[in-house]
């Protein structure tokens, strides 16, 4: 089979790297490279960041109306809405997540872009009470200049919406450096937008390895912020390189989120939260509820339940639509998975079901891992306290809410919990207790443009979504006006 050759996409064209350096890119579900992926170096990102910065400073982004900016976001939105199906075929290829999972992805999508395009003519100075005899004080919000994305292989372009819709709302101009096994998508999403009338320069897209585009996209020195969601390792570094330039940075990083289910909960609806909330995209989800975190009162009895609709689950083809879950995206991954099953019996913990590679259903060299459930976990054994980012669950008895609570905290983590009980005074206590950045009440996984989401802890910093997180994508600046004819000449301030 001929491999398709992709390019970046810098200053509203395709051009191909610098070098002359690719790698092939591989569809898990095939498990056969149908591409050839530029493998840009530091000289591509300074043509992005060039490119990014011109378009900032000059051309028509940055002296477009306020309202024609959010015009060209719901430009975004329609394009996106138009063409929802063949991105989210782009996304299968490569992530091997279920067709119908990233199609209902990406036809949310432009949901974000219309609601930060519709705050673009909202961004409010003000005038502010002025203390100083004779003078005026305003104050203007104004957008940062180029920003770095830098997204992970799990969910590329609703990731990428999360940052880049407020970050354009703003009037800022892009540089992103997608994930090594998922360039296509931002590649075919960066092309469309251009054709739609978003302004050259705008929106460039240079793919490449973390530790090469992207670590030399994070240290340019013309880039004014950077917006990252990945793991921590990959947070940690990038904290640190734009810390050298001084620059703000927003993490999205990983997680390990307890569902805390509670002897009054409804039974069946926790159930199913539950397998949904770690199994949906085979765990490979940075909210996915790894940790069951049970009352012991109800614990075989709801054990049992979930190990009988785990077993249910369909592993397949991902763009079938009877399957629930794709192959594991990546061999790195699959191997990563397969050594934390073998730190959970090497702990002691007890498989309820799964733990095991399950042969390719259609007979080819997909790499497909069971829907594993462990009981008899301790929270301090490396299954409860390391991400997997895979299939598997580590199940922890508790006896009161007090201990429920403790468990649940007892993390590096805090991105994400689920809460399963009939009690109202509960819901409350217990949700102002926990230590995530997201709770959710007899439901799981919720997200929305409308509502802040992000991570205590080690995971992350910032947040996205919402409409004061905006702000992160400006500065402020206050101008002072002498209203008097006299010139103040003097030292003291
Ligand atoms: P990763 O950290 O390996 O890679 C993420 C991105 O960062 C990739 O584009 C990669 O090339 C780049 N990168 C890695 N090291 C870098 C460096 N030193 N400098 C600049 N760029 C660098 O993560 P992944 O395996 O692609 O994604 C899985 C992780 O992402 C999980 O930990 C998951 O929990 C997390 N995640 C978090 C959220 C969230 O919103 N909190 C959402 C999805 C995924």
């Amino acid at each position: 089979m001929s491999l398709e050759t992709l390019a970046n996409f810098v200053d509203g064209a395709f051009c191909p790297p610098v070098g002359g350096a690719y790698w092939e890119t591989e569809n898990p579900y095939t498990a056969e490279a149908w591409g050839l992926v530029p493998r840009s170096g530091a000289e591509d990102v300074e043509r992005a960041v060039v490119a990014a910065k011109k378009a900032f400073r000059h051309g028509p982004w940055p002296t477009m109306a306020p309202s024609q900016r959010g015009a060209a976001l719901y430009g975004i939105a329609d394009v996106v809405a138009r063409n929802a199906e063949e991105l989210a075929r782009i996304e299968v290829r490569d992530n091997g997540k279920t067709f119908k999972e990233m199609f209902a992805q990406v036809k949310r999508i432009p949901d974000w872009y219309r609601f930060f395009g519709g705050l673009a003519d909202k961004l409010n100075g003000a005038v502010l009470p002025s203390d100083r005899p004779g003078h005026m004080n305003y104050v203007r919000h104004e957008p940062l200049g180029v920003i770095a994305m830098v997204t992970p292989w799990n969910s590329p372009l609703m990731l990428l919406a999360w940052k880049l819709a407020p970050a354009l709302a703003a009037g800022n101009t892009a540089v992103v450096k997608p994930s090594e096994f998922t360039s296509a998508s931002a590649l075919r999403f960066a092309e469309l937008v251009f054709e739609a009338g978003l302004p050259q320069g705008v929106l460039n897209v240079v793919t490449g390895l973390g530790s090469e585009a992207g670590a030399a996209l994070v240290a340019h020195p013309d880039v004014a912020k950077v917006a990252f969601t990945g793991g921590v390792g990959g947070g940690r570094a990038v904290y640190s390189a734009a810390a050298g330039g001084l620059k703000p940075v927003s993490l999205e990083l990983g997680g390990k989120s307890p569902n805390i289910v509670f002897e009054d909960a409804d039974m069946e609806m926790a159930a199913r939260g539950v397998v949904a909330g770690i199994f949906g995209s085979g765990g490979q989800s940075c909210v996915a509820g790894s940790r069951l975190v049970v009352q012991r009162s109800i614990h075989d009895r709801f054990v049992a339940r979930i190990v009988e609709l785990t077993e249910k689950i369909r592993l397949g083809d991902p763009m079938a639509p009877e399957t629930d879950i794709g192959p594991v995206a990546t061999r790195p991954q699959f191997e990563r998975i397969m050594t934390c099953i073998g730190w959970a019996k090497e702990d002691g913990a007890r498989l309820a079901t799964g733990g095991v590679q399950v042969p390719d259903p259609s007979g080819g060299k997909a790499l497909f891992v069971a829907p594993t459930i462990f009981t008899g976990v301790r929270n301090d054994m490396r299954i409860a306290q390391e991400e997997v980012f895979g299939p598997v669950l580590a199940v922890i008895p508790f006896d009161d809410e007090a201990e429920a609570v403790a468990i649940a905290n007892d993390s590096a983590f805090g991105l994400g919990a689920g809460l399963w009980t009939r009690d109202v005074a509960r819901v409350h206590r217990v949700a102002a207790e926990i230590e995530a950045g997201s709770v959710w009440v007899n439901t799981y996984k919720i997200t929305s443009q409308t509502s802040p989401f992000g991570g205590y802890k080690a995971s992350g910093l910032g947040r996205e979504g919402g409409v004061e997180m905006i702000a992160d994508y400006l500065q402020t600046k206050s101008v002072w006006l002498n209203l008097t004819d006299e010139v103040p000449y003097g030292f003291p301030l």
